[in-house]
């Protein structure tokens, strides 16, 4: 099974009307690229219209997040109905900065994924554990419960993105071994394949998050069971961004 490599920008709270400048060198190198990799960029949800008109027939746009109904009551929350209609296809679930800045649970982030594929989004579901977690040998049970409780039923490869983004790693300029990303990878196709079956499972993409940069993206990326990557900070810089594209094998 070959899985089109993915390489999403997550700008967060980050992102004014001229830093769109930036996307002119994405949908650039995304049309360079051609169809063999696809590039995402989710600006924070003031741009996602911009952003998506910018980079139409490029590259992709998502969300960063989404509330778990369609509409209502729900003051400053955005729905994935919402991200669609000003022309997202993804939307991240489940980033660690959503569950520890707004207590957001498994059920939680489960819930919003199901609401991005009502909305016809892929949902980017992020699992990881905290560094207490990672220095204890907890990685995979966190992992595994993540996973068990994070994702619906229904998970397919057009409908669903893994990101595993160990908490630790995310914008400190650390990153886990090769070894320990590559065993959390093959766990997480494991545990996928396990509940889902394998067709399944070998469909869906894993992408690795937490301080990938231009430096380590190869090694990264050629990494077994890494689909590419979730970036942060370093796809904030259009130049940055395109590099770490560019080194998907
Ligand atoms: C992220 O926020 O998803 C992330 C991976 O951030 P950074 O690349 O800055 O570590």
């Amino acid at each position: 099974m070959t899985r089109r490599p993915l390489v999403a920008g997550n700008w967060k709270m980050n992102g004014l009307l001229r830093q769109l400048t930036e996307l002119e060198a994405i949908g650039a190198a995304a049309a360079e690229a051609g169809p063999g990799i696809e590039m995402l960029i989710c600006p924070p949800a003031t741009l996602v219209s911009a952003t998506s008109g910018l980079l139409f027939g490029k590259a992709a746009t998502g969300g960063q997040d989404c509330h778990a109904e369609a509409s209502g009551a729900h003051t400053g929350d955005i729905s994935a109905e919402m991200l669609a209609d000003v022309g997202a296809t993804y939307v991240i679930v489940g980033h660690s900065e959503r569950r520890s800045d707004h207590a957001e649970s498994d059920e939680t982030v489960q819930a919003k994924a199901k609401a991005a594929w009502r909305a016809r989004l892929a949902a980017i579901v992020c699992v990881g554990e905290t560094r207490a977690e990672h220095e204890a040998g907890e990685t995979l049970d966190v992992l595994g419960r993540q996973l068990r409780q994070s994702l619906p039923e229904g998970v397919t490869g057009a409908n669903t993105v893994v990101a595993y983004e160990p908490v630790w790693a995310i914008g400190t300029g650390l990153t886990p071994t090769g070894e320990d990303i590559v065993e959390a990878h093959d766990f997480i196709r494991k545990t996928l394949a396990e509940r889902f079956g394998t067709d399944v499972a070998e469909a869906v993409r894993i992408l690795y998050g937490g301080s990938v940069k231009p430096g380590n993206a190869g090694e990264i990326l050629g990494m077994r069971n890494v689909d590419g990557a979730l970036v942060g900070g370093a796809s904030l810089k259009a130049q940055d961004f395109v590099a770490i594209c560019r080194a998907c094998p």
